[in-house]
């Protein structure tokens, strides 16, 4: 199907650039006053205010870090721009006009890391800190790329470029496990490893009705698995069911117009209402189905 080939497209565009990444060793430091843009965010200076002398900085094509450590923030680099990559193709953009680039902060003692973290909300799903199109985050094992979490906060860093406004935050969620998790997977396999993208499928009776997933602001702490597990089922059954209606869809979402109204007029024909979306949603959530993209599109 077409979205399929398209993602497979965009995985291998972006491994290729992993790739040349890769081949030039530690990401080259520049002096605070030598970096091309500013970061407006006040956390960003309450990050920097933390222990001033210790931040260096460094900047790829879309993204300025700041780090302790330069061997904490190139492999930080190579996941970012490999992400920016995929998700570009993957909605078929081109760079927003007068692009600014994303600031990650990379804390590496986790006194540092307790301290800064009264400024922000920690995911939940990730442990990072994700505000105004900037992102926090400690250095951590589990960032090196052994699972999606790190890909996770960098789509949401993504998102919020394409997507300013804001998106609602089942499918700001959905999406950022839906493309990290098939991204890790393609890092993975490009690395010589034997990986496939996992997705949970949630029990029928655990399913939260989509009239309430679609209308909240924030994960529910009381079900924070089930939250991100539906939310990307849902991003991913879309995006299966009709790549062109997903992205009009997202646009829509993206504009603020409420879900119910934009589905109909996304996929006409295909979904009348919310009602119709969540008949064909409860079979497919509930299916253990193995899993990426490609095979949910081929079912
Ligand atoms: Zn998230």
């Amino acid at each position: 199907m077409r979205c399929s080939s398209i993602f497979a497209m965009s995985i291998l565009f972006a491994t290729s650039a992993v790739a040349q990444i890769n081949e030039s060793s530690s990401l080259p430091e520049i002096e605070f006053s030598q970096l091309s843009q500013r970061d407006p965010n006040p956390l960003g200076e309450k990050a920097l205010a933390i222990h001033p002398e210790q931040w260096k900085h460094a900047e790829t094509e879309h993204f300025i870090y700041h780090f302790v450590h330069s061997y904490a923030a190139t492999p930080v680099s190579v996941e970012a721009e490999f992400h920016y990559r995929v998700i570009a193709k993957e909605l078929e953009r081109d760079q927003p006009a007068g692009d600014v680039k994303s600031h990650i902060y990379i804390f590496e003692r986790p006194e540092e890391w307790q301290q800064f973290q009264v400024f922000g909300n920690l995911e939940p799903w990730s442990g990072g800190i994700h505000s105004a199109g900037s992102l926090f985050v400690q250095r951590n094992p589990a960032y090196k790329f052994s699972n999606n979490l790190l890909g996770h906060e960098i789509v949401h860093l993504v998102l919020h470029r394409f997507y300013a406004d804001g998106i609602p935050c089942w499918l700001n969620e959905g999406f950022a496990q839906f493309i990290s998790k098939d991204a890790h997977a393609s890092y993975e396999r490009a690395r010589g490893y034997i990986s496939k993208p996992h997705s949970d499928a949630i029990a029928p009776q655990d399913l939260i009705p989509l009239s309430v997933l679609t209308a909240a602001t924030r994960p529910f702490s009381d079900r924070v698995h089930i939250f991100y597990d539906e939310s990307e089922r849902l991003v991913r059954f879309l995006a299966a069911t009709d790549k062109p209606a997903f992205l009009a869809l997202l646009d829509a979402l993206a504009r603020h117009q409420p879900f119910e109204s934009a589905l109909p007029r996304s996929y006409p024909g295909k979904f009348a209402n919310t009602a119709s979306l969540e008949e064909k949603f409860r079979d497919y959530a509930s299916k253990d189905f193995g899993t990426s993209l490609q095979q949910a599109s081929n079912e």
